[in-house]
């Protein structure tokens, strides 16, 4: 069952609940009736231990405690720990992580990238799933590849749509 991360989106995710449920977008839903701000999903580990993983959190960031489940914290705590689960550990990614949001100076797209609320490198972070495997590049296909989503690419579609004209 796994263990999720859910912000209070004003003033930036600085309120963070960390709890289990089964479905963690039902459970949102219904926190959501009971909070005035929006409820936002950062991030979730895959445990079997999903209890036990939860009462050390709450022990770990015990000084921070603000009431029942919530904690003064920041997407910026959460994920050292989500990257410490690797394969376990997932980001909620941005609905389209390939969104252009602009141009460098060489003409290089910039991405919208995986997690609003930090950058991940693809060998960090699968822009696909969230996955904090990350991709790996495999030798014999010259593709990179994630181990959760099993997702293969040389991202050559995306080369594509950084070639079409924006208008
Ligand atoms: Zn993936």
């Amino acid at each position: 069952m796994p263990v999720y991360f859910l912000g209070e989106d004003e003033k930036g995710c600085n309120r963070i609940k960390i709890g289990v449920a089964k479905n963690i977008a039902a459970r949102r839903r219904k926190l959501q009736t009971a909070n005035s701000e929006e409820l936002r999903l950062l991030g979730w580990i895959e445990t079997d231990d999903a209890f036990q993983v939860e009462r050390l959190l709450h022990q770990k960031f015990d000084a921070r405690h603000v009431r029942g489940e919530w904690f003064d914290i920041e997407p910026a705590d959460i994920l050292p720990i989500l990257k410490r689960k690797g394969r376990h550990g997932f980001v909620a990614k941005n609905a389209d992580a390939f969104q252009i949001v602009g141009y460098d100076r060489d003409a290089i797209p910039e991405y919208l990238g995986v997690w609003e609320w930090g950058d991940l490198e693809i060998d960090e972070c699968c822009p696909f799933c969230g996955c904090l495997c990350g991709m790996h590049f495999q030798d014999a296909s010259q593709m990179y590849h994630c181990l959760n989503c099993d997702t293969l690419t040389d991202f050559s579609e995306l080369d594509a749509r950084a070639d079409e004209p924006d208008d």
